[in-house]
This record gives C-alpha cells, structure tokens and sequence, in this order.
C-alpha cells in the first residue's frame, strides 16, 4: 500500500508527512514519538513543588490575555483545584480564551509552585480528568499537522498493513518480545506503562538487530574479490602534489592516507570509518585520496551535510588543486537549474573529477563518467539511506566515512560492525587550546566581561541555548530569551539567533553573514554543530550545559579556537558540575567520548531521547551500548546458521 492510498489523505497532508522524513507506509508506522507524557493525578495538598503536576479542576475567572515581545501572549485566569484557589498561567495560547468560562470543568498540566500557589500550565484539556492514568505519545510534528491527525493515519497504516517481522521467531521467544506489529500498535497507543515498556523492548531490539544485520550483510559483500575494485593509483603524482601543500601532514595524517591509498589499489571494496577530533585534519585526508582516485581515471564525490559546508571545501579545493589538473566542482539544493544542468553534464562526461556537495548529490538527476570513491563528511548526520543512495550511482565505488565525533574504538567497532576505522589522534602543531570555564549562573558578569573584550577586539561570539523557544514547563534558557538579554548587554552589536526550525535558506543567510563578520554574536541551538570554520569566533558559551553529553560539549567548543588567538569556552550551569568539570581539564575528544560512554545513564521512559551518533529511532548508541554488544552477538550467531 502506498501513503496517498490512506483514507483522508491529500497532497497537502502528504506534502506535510514528507516534510517529516515520511515517504512510504513503513516510514509512517515507524514514525515513533519521541517522548511519552504521563498524566496521572498529583494531590496539590501535598504542598510539593510539581514539574508535571496534573489534576481538573474548576475556572474560577475569565481569562485575562496580555501579549508581550511581540508575538508572545499569556493568558492568565484562577481555577480552583481539589478545593485550593490558584493562580493560572498559560503561554501563547491566546486562541483558548473563549474555551475557559468561569464554572467549566479543565484537566491543567504543568508546574506547580505551592509557595505562590501558581501553575504555570503546558497544557489544558477542555474535560475532566479520567480516574486511570494515561500516556499521551509526542510526536514531531510540522505546521498544519496535528497529533491527532498524524496519529490517525498511522493507526489507519497499522490496521490496513502487514507488518514484516524482523527479529526471528527464535530469538522473539529466547526473549519473550511480543510480535512486532502489536508492539507498533502499543507504541502509537499506549495504555499502560508495562505493555508500553514491553513494546519499546521489542522495538528497541528490532532496530538495532536490522542494523547489525545489514552491516552484516555488506561486509560479507565487500570481502568479495574482485578486479574492478582495484585502482591503479600514480603514487608518485600523488607525492608530489603532497610537497605543494603549505603545511606538513601530521604522522597520522600521513599513515591514514597510505593506508587508505592501499585500500583503494586492492581488489576488495573499501568501507572505512576515518575518526579524528574537530579540526584534527581529516578533509585534506579526503582531497588527497579523491586526488589519488583521479590519478587512477576514477571520479570522487564528497558529500557533506550543509550548503556552507559544501561552500567552504570547494573553496579550499579549488586553492589547493589550483596548480592541478585535477578538476573540482561543486553541487547544491540552492543553484539554478542551469548551473546544476551543467554540472550534470561535465560528470557525465567527465568533465569534472571530483564533485564536492550537499545531498543534491543523491539526485536521480546525477550521473557520473566513471564515479570510483564516495567520501561522506560528518558521516552521522546522514541517514543510511542517503549514504546508500550515493553509493548505488555506481557499480563499485570505496566507500570513506568521515566523523568528527571520536568513539572509543571498542565502542566503535560495535556501532560500525567491521567497518575498518582509521583514528587521527595527533593533532596539527601550533594549536591553541581554548580555555574552558565551568560558571554559575551567578558567576555571567565575568563571562560578559569577558565577551565585552572579544568583541571590542572584533572577534566574534557563539552562544548556545538548549531551546528554541519558551517552554514554561522548564527553566531552561531559550535563544530569543537569550537574545533579548544580549540586546540589553551589547547595545551596539549586532545579534541574530540560528536554530533548527528555521528554513535552510535563512540558516545559511544567517551562517554566511556570521562567517562574514557581519554578525557579532550569534545565540543558536546546537544547530551551529557541524564543522563551519570561523576562524575569528574566539568564544563559546553554553547555557544549561548539564544538558548536554560531553561530546556534543565538545563538538560545540571545537567551533572556537579555530584561528590564532586564544579562545575560551564558558559552560554555564549551576548542576551537574562534576561531569561538567572534566570539559575543563580535558581537551582530548576521545578521552572525553569515553568518559561520556562510561558516564552513560540508564534511559528513561519519560525523558527526551538523545540525539546521538547515527539516525536511530528509539535506540542510543551511549544509552543502549549494552544491548549493541547484546544484539551484535545474537546477530553473529544467527547469520552462521543462516547461510
Ligand atoms: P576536521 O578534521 O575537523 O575536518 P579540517 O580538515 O577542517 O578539520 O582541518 C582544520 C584546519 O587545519 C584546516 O584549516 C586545515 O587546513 C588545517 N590543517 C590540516 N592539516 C594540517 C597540518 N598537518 N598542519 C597544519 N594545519 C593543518
Ligand atoms: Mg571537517
């Protein structure tokens, strides 16, 4: 069956479900919440401070609406609940006004502060509250798609579809998981948390088998032997162009391309992991090996996650190879439909050697001469399915896989199966560490002193924040907050917020001008992530950075420090410090990631997953390590019987 089939369903709902990463009925019923609420009565006389207090309770007052920052509004109103009078207040929900009259019975969740007797509500249901308690599953949404809608169509998907078992009857009864389509069933309906738990098991397991297996599967595909994998590289030219560069390649740098250059000459197909810290060296890695591609008449395409990103290393290519013949291009989303024509054109007839790119890459539009060698950059913000995709547009190109998320190589071989992985662990000389501070919130007047200096200087500022907007069932800082705040600090600068939601074209305006200079202080979530370098950003705040892992910390941190000058780095938190401490004494992504691997916490039912390594749903590779190694060796034995 296909999505448009479903009953009620039409172009524009599709166009939304698509804009979810939902193309095809499977795509649809695995579409999993991303967390669990759970709404069970709290006793307000206990007189406890509540974050997700919930009871009914009965409007008192009409509701009273005040807007403020422009487009935000509360609206404010009294209830009384299990006989206390308190005081209510809900954000931007404005539109409810006329459903709360003065004797209406509501169900108000959110936080609950006996001292002041006030509720700050996330959310209010017209109804009285049911004696059991229930799960309410969220989900990711967009604009013009409600839960209640999406969760309509992927019960309709559910009751109109078979549902492919995955894990095999042995192991299903070894460990006693329910069948897997009751187990979606549940996850999109839950009713109890035992059932509920049972299903994400199930689920949880079935993910992390298909993974395995299939990495399986293609590492029994690549021990195949055979010539057309073999390239004939000049490794003289290669040498040479090596001399030109205007640094000396570190040791690992060095042993990491002979190595791969070895790979690439062999009649087996490559498939390496290439790891190293942020800013340790790894895209010259890559050019030099598309350059020794090319000396054997193969194209290379290098795909990478941002159009920026994609900007920048055409740029550096096209300086490097300037005394070449070797010929770069380049290929993004946002070029006219002439440039791209063109594009096509010179891969087909080889016109162009090595083709750098966003995901425009994978376009069925893409046809290559003689494609030979497909390097992914930042390899886990791509899903597998694009990294296939990019693969299939030839018969047999080697595969190099780029990450700057360092794993601990025992963890790592989990997560990749076989693939090989090739670690850069020394670092190009003449690096500046940036200094790290763990600060209060009380301690912020030192952090902007601090700033102040910076951008008297001319150099930039990247503040992070965990959210996006006001969310009034946390304290969380959120970027327009943040903002706001700035704009009172720094009169004179100019500020811009970047985060997740934004439309891709406003996130590179908004990148461009900051690379530019043209921007002072940039708060963003932790969509500033992947490696642009700004080179004259020489600090990096994090608010509420016990919310983070130390990787991605980590990650954020490597965005400054780029450059000449001494940079700092200001994790502000007033929790959590011990782990937050060893930020700053360590300065070594991998030590970090394995202490981050070894600080791993059990997951929690109603907690936020983490977005972590790879695209898995439900899994977390820190999280669930356990059950990787688990999984990994039922997957082995399973795979020798079923040869
Ligand atoms: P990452 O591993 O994070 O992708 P990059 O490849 O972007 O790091 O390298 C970061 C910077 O270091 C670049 O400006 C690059 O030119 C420079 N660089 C790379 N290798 C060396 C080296 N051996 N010596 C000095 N600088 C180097
Ligand atoms: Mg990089």
């Amino acid at each position: 069956m296909e999505l448009k089939n479903l009953n009620g369903i039409g172009t524009k709902s599709l166009k939304l479900l698509n804009m979810l990463g939902i193309y095809n009925i499977d795509d649809l019923i695995r579409n999993y919440p991303y967390r669990f609420d759970l709404i069970a009565k709290r006793n307000i006389n206990d007189e406890k401070f509540y974050d997700n207090f919930v009871s009914d309770g009965i409007v008192l007052s009409e509701p009273i609406i005040s807007f403020f920052k422009g487009k935000m509004n509360r609206l404010t109103f009294r209830c009384n609940v299990q006989n206390k009078m308190i005081k209510v207040t809900i954000f931007n929900r404005a539109f409810m006004k006329n459903n709360i009259k003065p004797g209406n019975v509501i169900t108000l969740i959110g936080k609950y502060n006996p001292k002041s007797q006030t509720l700050i509500a996330n959310n209010i249901f017209l109804k009285a509250l049911d004696d059991k308690s229930t799960i309410i599953p969220i989900y990711h949404l967009c604009k013009g798609l409600t839960s209640k809608k999406l969760s309509k169509l992927i019960n309709e998907a559910l009751n109109c579809n078979e549902v492919n078992d995955n894990i095999p009857k042995a192991i299903k009864e070894k460990y006693g998981f329910m069948d897997e389509k009751m187990a979606l069933k549940i996850i999109h309906n839950p009713n109890d948390e035992e059932s509920l738990k049972k299903a994400l098991k199930t689920l949880k397991y079935e993910e992390i088998f298909t993974y395995m297996k299939n990495l399986k599967l293609l590492k029994r595909k690549n021990e195949i032997h055979n010539s057309m994998y073999k390239k004939e590289i000049d490794e003289k030219k290669v040498n040479d162009f090596i001399k030109t560069l205007p640094f000396k390649l570190t040791t690992d740098q060095d042993s990491a391309i002979k190595k791969m250059i070895d790979n690439l000459k062999s009649d087996t197909k490559m498939n390496r992991l290439l790891q190293g810290d942020v800013s340790s060296g790894k895209t010259i890695v890559a050019f030099i090996l598309a350059y020794a591609c090319f000396t054997a008449n193969f194209q290379s395409a290098m795909m990478v996650p941002t159009e920026i990103l994609a900007i920048q290393h055409y740029q550096n290519a096209i300086e490097l190879f300037k005394d070449t013949d070797f010929k770069v291009g380049i290929l993004t989303g946002k070029m006219s439909l002439k440039e791209k024509n063109e594009v096509y054109e010179k891969l087909k007839s080889g016109k162009i050697d090595f083709l750098i790119g966003t995901h425009a890459l994978i376009s069925d539009k893409v046809s290559w001469s003689n494609l030979g060698f497909v390097i992914t950059d930042e390899q886990h913000r791509f899903g597998v399915n694009q990294r296939l995709a990019l693969k299939s547009k030839s018969l047999a190109p080697d595969v190099l896989m780029m990450s700057a998320t360092p794993i601990p190589r025992t963890y790592a071989l989990t997560i990749y199966g076989d693939t090989d992985i090739f670690s850069i662990k020394t670092m190009p000389t003449g690096r500046k560490k940036v200094i790290t501070y763990v600060k209060k919130t009380s301690e912020l007047t030192d952090v902007l002193k601090s700033i102040h200096s910076a951008l008297k200087n001319k150099n930039q500022v990247y503040v992070i924040s965990a959210m996006i907007e006001e969310n009034e069932d946390t304290d969380y800082t959120n970027v327009y907050d943040l903002k706001h705040k700035f704009e009172l600090a720094f009169k004179n600068y100019n500020i811009e917020i970047l985060h997740g939601k934004m439309t891709g074209e406003e996130k590179d305006r908004i990148m461009q001008d900051y690379l530019d200079n043209k921007i002072n202080i940039l708060i963003s979530t932790t969509v500033v992530e992947v490696g642009v370098d700004v080179t004259n950003a020489t600090i990096m705040v994090i608010f509420d950075a016990h919310r983070f892992g130390l990787s991605t910390l980590h990650q954020l941190r490597g965005r400054v420090g780029r450059g000449m000058m001494q940079s700092y780095c200001y994790l502000i938190s007033d929790e959590d410090k011990e782990r937050l401490k060893i930020m700053q004494d360590e300065t070594d992504g991998y030590k970090i990631s394995e202490a981050d691997f070894k600080l791993r916490g059990q997951g929690d039912l109603f907690g936020n997953r983490q977005s972590g390594a790879l695209s898995f749903k439900l899994s977390d590779v820190k999280r669930d390590y356990d059950l990787f190694v688990k999984v990994k060796n039922d997957v082995d034995k399973y795979l020798e019987y079923d040869l």
